[in-house]
């Protein structure tokens, strides 16, 4: 007999990141590595989370369905992120993306579909093919919307990350509110 068992019960914790406005500067509909930014701290950030989460980026790219770029634009660029956080022994262990939208530009992406959040389809589809551990989870996203995926797919921790004197921290659902991913990984750490 060859190959591991089963490994139950070994679910393992997640640190699900929003991409543009959390890891990278958000311009709109970012698709090409010369606007691909990285936010201050955030690759420290990663580090610190990635020691006891799988990173996961969960990310709508409705530019996708508006025809503003492809998907394989799309992996490019997941790739690009890669590249840049690898010297640093940072690791990404996904990168889920929803290209829906219902009012698509182009009628194949044209749809009401259960990713696109605040939906909470990637959250669940990482989990079952990650084998994540839901509850014991965390989340961060600089939308409301992110932070309510986060909870309908029942993550542990949602925290909203929103840059001082931005009006998103305000009326906010989320279980924290900090100014930076950084901010937010060496809070919840400590
Ligand atoms: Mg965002
Ligand atoms: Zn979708």
């Amino acid at each position: 007999m060859t190959g591991a068992p089963p490994r139950r019960g070994a679910l393992r914790p997640a640190a699900f990141l929003d991409r543009d406005g959390v890891i990278n500067e958000d311009r709109g509909y970012v698709h090409r590595a010369e606007d691909f930014h990285l936010l201050p701290g955030v690759v420290e950030a990663l580090r610190l989370l990635g020691r006891e989460h799988a990173l996961v980026v969960v990310t709508n790219q409705s530019g996708i369905a508006r025809g503003y770029y492809t998907e394989a634009q799309h992996h490019a660029l997941g790739e690009h992120l890669r590249a840049l956080l690898r010297p640093h022994g940072v690791q990404i262990e996904a990168i889920y993306h929803c290209p829906h939208h219902p009012e698509a530009a182009l009628a194949q992406w044209r749809l009401d579909c259960d990713c696109r959040k605040p939906a909470p389809g990637m959250l669940l589809r990482a989990a079952a093919e990650l084998g994540l551990d839901l509850r014991a989870s965390l989340l961060a996203g600089d939308r409301a919307s992110d932070v309510a995926a986060g909870r309908a797919a029942g993550v542990g921790r949602c925290f909203l990350i929103a840059p001082a004197g931005s009006a998103d921290g305000a009326d906010s659902a989320a279980d924290g509110v900090f100014a930076s991913l950084l901010d937010c990984a060496k809070a919840v750490l400590a």
